[in-house]
């Protein structure tokens, strides 16, 4: 039986990046899980004693090593992954350095126990600061396991600098989430002070991703996309599942958990106007390219990575998160007819319903994943002529509640639909804008008398900046000396004309909103729309609502305001007859 463990040679040593592979016991656990993926394993477990500096092991049921391998395995630039320098380029494997074992040996006591499928024994050999001092048969399963105790015992610096236990038990269940989101077939466990912490069941990408990221299977939203030969698949939170922390954000390049800040901002922008400020997306994204777009040495420990074409790249993965993010047309929308049992007489004010039927499309699994109405709503499909409302149904407008003067109530083929009024403006106010901005612009009204405001130096830098869009949603704008805004013509038709105040505030916000919004357009949008919509407090006629309701419905996205409010909510018949005890 021939060793499969070669010493690496020279030149190739010369050329693997001498970084530093371990910082802190996660780095260990990074090493060994990938090893023991490597070795094929299906089951990988790690268990963790005082955030791995008191001990930390890590068993798999992989192909296991002989005896001989064993004692090889520990040696500096001992691999058997790799075997010419031309072999660094196209890496498949997860590690190649050839170096991990020999390294984690040097500064800790480590223990391998290992069986491969030709012996009939198993090897444990243990190393302690870098001395063998231990090598001996004994019986085990095939598969190895491989333990590391008192890191960084000869190194004091290095262990005294390790963080509290929390921190890095953390830090070695982020790394074991990130290496089992690249791999969904495998199970992974992590036994955290004899206790359970992470159990991952194998299955495929989305039983994998609904784990990670702690949402059902069925609401997340998923897209597949391919472009430019970059595959992207992806698995996301809708904008309600957004967090205040960026931990449930998994990157995956050719198999490899990576970081790459301009994919992951690719992400951000992919959720544009539909992401809550200060929020963060759960994502796992699998990305395959070609290798040679890659370079994966940026960082020693591999997980940084560069990428030849990043902007193609970040916009194929814009584009994908886009589509799993993509909410129901509703260019077509109708109304939808009473079904019988239920009659507005009966319901009072409340009563026939606008809905949303986007022809030829069927529910996207996008819309159930926001939680919120789209799923749920009656479609007409092209086909089923049918079913489509009458232009006689068509002609008697809907009747539409508002309660409490701040949200509408809509009579649903299944259920009651509640509005925010004051968002739903908002979303359209928002889109009205940016559309604006892309077209010719809005008609103004001039003003009688034109109107001055003084800015102090900031906000006539930001006043500046956004002049031309202010233009472009009708307002006629000029400086007029020494920090002095002239106002002679808003947009036409705007109600909620506050004088000066608007401006003030829209300039004021820009500010801000620049900070998080992708573009001058977006921040300018959100800013104008939260201004100029209908508050909540206001007391709509029919014909408002009507109208509201509408344009809302020929939004591009009716759902969520562009401050990730939901806009409209829904209580299904089912959960009402539920509080009714009817089921
Ligand atoms: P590398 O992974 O870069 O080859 P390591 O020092 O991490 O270097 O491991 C050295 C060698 O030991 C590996 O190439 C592999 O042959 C063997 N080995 C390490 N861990 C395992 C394991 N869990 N199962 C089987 N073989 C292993
Ligand atoms: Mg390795």
């Amino acid at each position: 039986m021939t060793a499969k463990i070669s010493l690496l040679d020279e030149t190739l040593i010369r050329k693997i990046a001498a970084g530093e592979v371990i910082e802190r016991p996660a780095s260990v656990v990074k090493e060994l899980v990938e090893n023991a993926l490597d070795a094929k394993a299906s089951r990988v477990q790690v268990e963790v004693l005082a955030g791995g500096r008191q001990s930390l092991a890590v068993s798999d049921d992989g192909e296991g090593m002989s005896r001989e391998d064993a004692v090889l395995c520990v040696e500096r630039h001992s691999t058997s992954k790799l075997h010419s320098p031309a072999e660094l380029f196209s890496i498949q494997t997860l590690g190649f350095r050839g170096e991990a074992l020999a390294s984690i040996g040097a500064v800790s006591r480590l223990c391998i126990e290992t069986r491969s499928a030709e012996e009939s024994a198993g090897t444990r050999i243990v190393v302690e600061g870098g001395v063998q001092r231990e090598l001996s048969s004994f019986a085990r399963d095939i598969g190895t396991r491989v333990s590391v105790r008192n890191l960084f015992f000869n190194t004091p610096a290095r262990r005294k600098f390790l963080k509290p236990v929390e921190t890095e038990a953390r830090h070695i269940t982020q790394v074991v989430s990130q290496l089992a989101a690249a791999h969904p077939q495998i199970g992974f466990e992590v036994v955290n002070q004899e206790r359970l912490s992470l159990s991952l069941q194998p299955g495929d990408h989305r039983h994998r991703a609904s784990q990670l990221l702690d949402i059902g299977g069925e609401d997340l939203l998923w897209s597949l996309w391919e472009e430019n030969g970059v595959a992207v698949e992806v698995l996301l939170g809708g904008p309600g599942a957004c967090r205040k922390s960026r931990s449930r954000q998994y990157l995956l390049v050719r198999g490899r958990p990576v970081y790459s800040r301009p994919l992951q901002q690719a992400v951000y922008r992919g959720y544009g106007g539909l992401l809550p400020a200060e929020s963060h997306p759960p994502f796992v994204l699998w990305l395959d390219l070609d290798p040679r777009q890659v370079d994966v040495n940026v960082h020693p420990a591999k997980k940084e990575i560069r990428l030849a074409d990043e902007q193609m790249v970040a916009q194929v993965v814009a584009r994908a998160v886009r589509r799993a993010l993509d909410m129901p047309e509703t260019a077509g929308f109708s109304y939808n007819p009473l079904p019988t049992s239920l009659r507005p007489q009966e319901l009072g004010e409340a009563a026939a319903v606008f809905l949303p039927g986007p022809a030829g499309s069927s529910a996207g699994e996008g819309q159930m994943a926001l939680g919120l109405l789209a799923s749920s709503l009656p479609r007409y499909t092209a086909g089923e002529a049918g079913e489509r409302p009458s232009r006689d149904e068509l002609a008697g407008p809907p009747r539409i509640l508002q309660v409490h003067d701040k949200y509408l109530l809509l009579q649903l083929e299944d259920g009651v639909a509640v509005i925010d009024q004051h968002v739903a403006h908002e979303r359209i106010r928002y889109e009205e804008a940016l559309d604006r901005f892309q077209d010719e612009g809005a008609p103004s009204q001039q003003l009688l008398l034109p109107l001055t405001i003084h800015l102090n130096p900031i906000e006539l830098e930001a006043a500046r900046q956004a002049e031309g869009l202010l233009a472009r949603l009708g307002f006629g704008i000029r400086e007029f000396g020494s920090g002095t805004l002239l106002i002679d013509a808003i947009p036409a038709g705007l109600k909620n004309w506050q004088e000066g105040a608007l401006i003030y505030k829209i300039i004021d916000e820009l500010i801000q909103e620049k900070e998080i919004r992708d573009t001058l357009q977006e921040a300018m949008a959100a800013s104008y729309a939260c201004h100029t919509s209908i508050r909540a407090g206001e007391r709509l006629v029919q014909e408002e609502m009507q109208e509201l309701v509408t344009r809302l419905l020929k939004a591009r996205e009716p759902f969520v305001c562009p401050h990730g409010r939901p806009i409209i909510v829904k209580l299904s018949l089912r959960e009402l007859d539920k509080l009714f005890g009817r089921v």
